[in-house]
């Protein structure tokens, strides 16, 4: 099985007030052992038979949000930071009318390195007159030096890029509460991913979308069977009974959805777990 990896142009669709504009920063790519399964090593060894490549390559996806006030981006990819084939979005958004400049508020899914990094011009912010909404659990937990110490070395990497993140925005950091924070714009936690993964409901009288961040990886594989996870998932068991409910409401919600490392899609209930078709 194949998911797509090709880098894709922006796309753009419009939900409530706000035109949404998908942009890929790049093409991440991580080892097969990167998959887990809530059911054991059995269950895990099928799915990576099945997968039949040493690779995974995940698109790594940050959405604009557009309306007659300006700017809003969900997440940011991960910038020039996070290595040389990263920050193509930077690009693009120029390309799209979008100056860094213009962008006037950030609302985070969550504090990891490909979510994260794109707020950064190096030691200084990319986008000068942005505040950044951070999920206020996440900000406690990445800040806690015990958390950190209770943290297997491996899984650490949201502790340093929350600390970057405090030193290079200081004050203009906001804490994202749950419920609304923006026009249009509902926060609802996804913990699992990381503590306090969140994602973002966009109600339109059309069409709702909800950009759930990292709440899967891979589109196909982890519809079908929300008990495949990736080793990023800091509480697996957490992530998958996460997952298993975030398909269930945009199924049955008809809603539209957006990923971190999937595209614009909608959620479909099948006889054996969930689909997940291109809008
Ligand atoms: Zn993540």
């Amino acid at each position: 099985m194949q998911e797509r990896t090709t880098l894709t142009a922006p796309c753009s669709h419009n939900f409530g007030r706000y035109e949404v504009t998908c942009f890929c920063d790049g093409v991440f790519q991580a080892p097969i052992g990167a998959l887990i399964h809530i059911d054991g090593e059995t269950a895990r060894q099928s799915v990576i038979a099945e997968w039949g490549n040493p690779n995974i390559q995940l698109d790594v996806n940050f959405y604009a949000l557009r309306d007659t006030n300006g700017i809003t981006l969900v997440d940011t990819g991960g910038g020039p930071s996070l290595g040389p084939s990263f920050g193509l979005a930077r690009i693009a958004m120029r390309d799209a009318g979008i100056l860094p400049e213009d962008v006037s508020h950030v609302l985070l899914t969550h504090i990891h390195d490909d979510h994260v990094f794109g707020l950064f011009d190096g030691s200084l912010p990319y986008f000068a007159n942005a505040e950044v909404l951070v999920p206020e659990t996440d900000m406690a937990f990445f800040l806690d030096p015990a958390a950190r110490e209770a943290t297997p070395e491996a899984r650490r990497g949201g502790f340093s890029v929350a600390e970057r993140l405090q030193e290079t925005y200081g004050t203009r950091i906001q804490k994202c509460p749950e419920g609304h924070v923006l026009p249009g714009i509902e926060a609802r936690r996804l913990p699992g991913h990381t503590p306090g993964h969140t994602g973002y409901l966009l109600h339109g009288n059309d069409d709702t979308l909800f950009i759930w961040g990292d709440v899967l990886h891979l589109g196909a594989l982890q519809s079908r069977d929300p008990n495949i996870g990736m080793i990023y998932d800091l509480s697996p068991v957490v992530a998958a009974t996460t997952r298993q409910t975030a398909l269930e409401h945009a199924a049955r919600g008809g809603w539209a959805v957006a990923g971190g490392h999937i595209g614009f899609g909608r959620v479909h209930c099948m006889e054996d777990g969930y689909r997940i078709s291109e809008l």
